[in-house]
């Protein structure tokens, strides 16, 4: 336990001395590895899943190691934090024993085990207890046997201040630039996804996933909620969260309904929260740069939701300038559910305009 608590604080202050503690771009891994990759690959399957690999998904996360496009540290994340994992892991001593398993090859003793429920059940994220186990030595050695680049996690430190950025419409053709800004500081964001483009951008969302960011569902084809009937609101939210699994093995865990609207049925039939905003920079109206920029800095503070939309240019472009100037100001970047998770929590079928201390 103890030396975990030191891995933590390791993650914790290297983050703070490099701001560029992800480390996706991984040295090249040899053709001839893919064998030991594979192995790596179906190990995952046995410890997080608890059954022998389908061909078709280890064929996948092979090759994303292979390529060099996903660490060790992003494959063990798409295996614990994925719709399978956590249906097997409802309950914080049931995550705790798959960690051990995965990413220290063990099975947990039982100090660790309740030393790290406990540390769960007090309120900190899966998120975080997971950057921790990505830094230490076992999980270290395990990626070095089998030739795999290990790769960081984000650490976020629940005293500092935090704001969530959050991208509505996409994705769209300038999102991945986004993505590889967010990655490259250290830092997340939610894109609140429409499942048109969403079919048409699958490789994004899968990339938007790899990088810790979340996806959020803004129904298939951005209608107004409250005029459907139950089933049909029930239809726009299920639609996209089958896009969104297919391209990266995890469905959607928030929702923001189109134009914010909702009514009773909605909240009813949601099945997740509903997220708002407190920040609207109307990017949308401006299609400007500065505009955009200066509604964010000129009021942000802690705990904000910051509404933007991935599909405009000049938006992108406000991105890029905001992600390290909100990190010089102090802010950690982090999903809507990693802020949620920090300030309280969020329940399903009620909307939240921002997450306060
Ligand atoms: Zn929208």
């Amino acid at each position: 336990m103890r030396r975990f608590i030191k891995a933590l604080a390791a993650v914790m202050a290297a983050s703070i001395a490099f701001p560029v503690v992800f480390a996706s771009g991984v040295d090249v891994i040899a053709d001839d590895n893919s064998y030991n990759v594979r192995q790596f690959v179906e190990r995952l399957y046995r410890e997080t899943l608890g059954r022998e690999a389908d061909e078709e998904g280890a064929a996948d996360w092979t090759s994303r190691l292979v390529s060099g496009g996903s660490t060790g540290a992003d494959v063990a994340f798409g295996f614990i934090f994925s719709d399978e994992c956590r249906a097997q892991t409802a309950d914080n001593s049931a995550f705790v024993q798959v960690l051990y398993r995965a990413m220290l090859g063990r099975e947990a003793d039982e100090a660790g085990l309740n030393s790290w429920t406990s540390f769960l059940n007090a309120g900190h994220p899966r998120s975080n207890v997971f950057a921790g186990f990505v830094n230490s030595p076992e999980f270290t050695g395990i990626c070095a046997e089998y030739g795999i680049t290990r790769g960081n996690r984000r650490y976020v430190d629940p005293n500092r201040p935090m704001v969530a950025l959050t991208f509505d419409d996409g994705p769209g053709p300038r999102t991945a630039e986004i993505v590889s800004c967010l990655q490259s500081h250290g830092a997340a964001a939610t894109f609140f996804v429409v499942g048109m483009n969403a079919e048409r951008y699958t490789d994004t969302l899968a990339r938007i996933r790899r990088a810790g960011c979340e996806i959020g569902n803004h129904t298939y084809d951005h209608t107004n909620l409250t005029r459907l009937s139950a089933a049909d609101i029930q239809g726009e939210i299920s639609t996209v969260n089958d896009i969104v699994r297919a391209a990266t093995g995890m469905g959607t865990t928030v929702l923001r309904p189109p134009g914010g609207n909702h009514n009773e049925t909605v909240d009813a039939v949601a099945g997740m929260p509903l997220i708002m905003w407190s920040i609207d920079t109307r990017d949308w109206a401006t299609r400007s740069t500065q505009a955009t920029i200066n509604s964010v800095l000129g009021s942000v503070r802690d705990g904000d939701i910051i509404l933007m939309h991935d599909i405009y240019s000049p938006t992108v472009d406000a991105a890029l300038y905001l992600i390290p100037e909100l990190q010089n100001r102090g802010y950690q970047l982090v999903t809507v559910s990693e802020l949620a998770e920090y300030r309280g929590g969020a329940q399903s079928g009620c909307a939240y305009r921002s997450f306060r201390r």
